[in-house]
């Protein structure tokens, strides 16, 4: 099928995966709260619909329909649940990377990205080349071709709202024999497709925008079809290491991702709105210096953002005067809720360099200090405004 014969997205984040309970007809997939399934002989799995289970580990009905789900929304060739972002981005490191690789990232990456990065992964022997992925010409020099086993990308980033051109750095991390990446949190399946665009595996912390209601943590992979480029199939490679590493997420908290991504398309929307509501209100303000959102002209990359993204999502940030003015702000607002986190129904407000991005400080990838990340929720707008318009002064 090609991309406009498939059901559109909504009906995809419904149906998916989620047709009525084999056993019992229930028409949403029901909490399989089980570690273990009754076998028909020894060695041999129970045959037919809804069956072939063995060990929650491995998988479980629950899940399956989430992987199902995730897999249909970024028109991947699979779909993997994990139990945190962070989880599913080291089964990928893992699953791919041995000792003598070397890895490009973003240059502000996710600040739990990096740690994972240089923390974990280095001291197990693969290297890694922080980059500003918005200019491809710093891509393209730090790519060695042949040693280079992924390219990291992750757009809009998180905490600058820097954009890179997933197509186009797509095809230079093939060129050198690497693998894309792309940390789709942000933007959501909803806004943007990496996997569509050229990229071999997506990557998610469920826990935003895809659960969107800050009651759970969870984390995603989802691979197109074909091989991994070292001759096993990419699907097998991590759906293997799913199983022999073990971080997954247990029924409940797959149950509730499902029931967050019913909804995603509706609430992107409205937080889109919003955000645009916010970044308005926000330019006519003094005590505002920069405003970073992919929606504005004069944002870096906007141009690529407006090629790639159906809308610019419902993260902004901005610069005040002084890291003084940034903590005041955060520290006024009364709606916007003061939290690490993100993507969740309600607004929130942090200061990155102080909260969530404090694991970069004196590294390369420190962000500013004068910074201000709103999560923007879909509450009404006018009230957030409001909220900002006093926190502000
Ligand atoms: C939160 C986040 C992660 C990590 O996910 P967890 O679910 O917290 O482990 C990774 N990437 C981005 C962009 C994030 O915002």
């Amino acid at each position: 099928m090609t991309s406009d014969q498939i059901p559109g997205f909504s009906t995809r984040a419904i149906h998916a995966g989620q047709e009525a309970d084999p056993a019992t007809g229930a028409v949403v997939t029901p909490i399989y709260q089980v570690s273990t399934y009754k076998q028909d002989g020894v060695g041999a799995l129970r045959t037919g619909l809804g069956t072939g289970y063995e060990y929650s580990r491995s998988g479980n009905p629950t899940r399956t329909s989430l992987e199902t789900q995730l897999a249909a929304l970024e028109q991947g060739a699979a779909g993997f649940a994990f139990a945190s972002g962070l989880a599913a981005e080291d089964g990928i490191l893992r699953a791919l990377c041995r000792p003598g690789d070397h890895v490009v990232i973003p240059n502000d990456a996710y600040g739990g990205t990096y740690r994972l990065v240089k923390k974990v992964a280095e001291p197990w022997g693969v290297e890694h080349s922080p980059v500003d992925l918005a200019d491809l010409d710093a891509v393209r020099d730090a790519v060695q071709p042949g040693r280079t086993r992924l390219v990291w990308l992750e757009t809009p980033t998180n905490p600058l709202l820097t954009v890179g051109d997933i197509a186009a750095i797509a095809e230079i991390a093939h060129a050198a024999g690497a693998l894309l990446v792309v940390d789709n949190t942000f933007a959501t399946p909803y806004l943007q497709t990496p996997l569509t665009l050229g990229a071999d595996l997506v990557v998610h912390s469920t826990t935003k925008y895809a659960g969107g209601h800050s009651d759970v943590v969870g984390g995603a992979v989802v691979v197109r079809d074909g091989d991994d480029g070292r001759g096993n199939s990419l699907a097998e490679r991590i759906a293997f290491h799913q199983n022999a590493m073990g971080a997954v997420p247990g029924p409940f908290d797959s149950w509730l991702v499902q029931r967050g991504l019913k909804t995603l398309a509706v609430r992107m929307e409205r937080h889109c709105d919003n955000a645009e509501r916010v970044v308005e209100f926000l330019q006519s303000h003094p005590r505002v210096t920069r405003i970073l959102y992919p929606g504005l002209p004069e944002h870096r990359n906007h141009d690529v953002a407006a090629k790639q993204m159906k809308r610019f999502g419902g993260m902004i940030s901005f610069r005040t005067a002084s890291v003084e003015d940034a903590l005041a702000v955060c520290g006024a607002t009364e709606l916007f809720t003061l939290g690490e986190s993100l993507g969740g129904v309600e607004s929130l407000v942090e200061h990155p360099g102080k909260m969530t991005h404090a694991s970069v400080a004196g590294s390369l990838l420190e962000v500013p200090d004068d910074l201000v990340r709103l999560s923007v929720g879909i509450e009404d707008a006018d009230d957030l405004v409001a909220d900002l318009a006093q926190a502000l002064g």
